[in-house]
This record gives C-alpha cells, structure tokens and sequence, in this order.
C-alpha cells in the first residue's frame, strides 16, 4: 500500500465523504471529544461534521486549500471516523481521485 502522501498537502478525504460518527463521540457526551457546535444530527443515534451532509462536502474543521496546504483544526479531538481513515487506503484513493490528485 502506497502511504507517502502528506495529508497536509492534500486534504481530500475532509471535502469528499460524509463524516460520520456515533453521537456520543462529541463533546457534550461524557468522554466525547469532538466540539459539538461543529456538528450535525443527522439520526438519533449519528451525527456528521458540519459541511460534510452536502453534495460538495467539505468539513467545516478543514483550514486551509485542497491540494495545497490544508490543517484539521480539530486533529486532536477528531472523531474515530477521522482516525480511522489511512493514506493510502480506498477511501483516501477515492477522494485524491475525485480532486485530481495523484494517487
Ligand atoms: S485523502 Fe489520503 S492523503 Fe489526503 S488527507 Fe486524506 S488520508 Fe491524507
Ligand atoms: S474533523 Fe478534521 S480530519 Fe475529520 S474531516 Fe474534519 S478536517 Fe478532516
């Protein structure tokens, strides 16, 4: 598996995918970490980044341009989904795809 992307250059999994997560991973839930005044309810028992339930998402934690330079201003409280996601793996693959970017 090809893992030399810098996601600080890229950026393209935050304005590709809904960014889903269990509810009580924010931080109004105890031991929740993600601010919660940057999500959504998008069911019950989910929520979602804000801007990323869109046609072209893009998370509203992501500074800076796609492609070129980009920072989560939320890296240390992002949600598993987040965490979960690998450079280099299918859905990384999929979003430097949909912007063009090497892969
Ligand atoms: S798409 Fe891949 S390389 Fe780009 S930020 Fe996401 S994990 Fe990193
Ligand atoms: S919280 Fe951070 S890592 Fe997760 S989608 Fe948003 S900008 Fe990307």
């Amino acid at each position: 598996m090809k893992t030399e992307f810098d996601c600080q250059q890229c950026g393209a999994c935050c304005a590709y995918f809904r960014v889903s997560f269990y509810w009580g991973e924010a931080d109004d839930a105890p031991g929740g970490t993600v601010p919660a005044q940057l999500t959504e309810a998008i069911g019950p028992l989910r929520r979602c980044m804000q801007g990323t339930n869109s046609k072209q998402p893009r998370c509203v934690a992501l500074g800076g341009e796609v492609g070129r330079e980009v920072a989560c201003q939320i890296y240390a409280h992002r949600s598993s989904t987040c965490q979960e996601l690998m450079p280099g793996d299918d859905k990384c693959l999929k979003a430097r795809r949909h912007h063009g970017l090497p892969v």
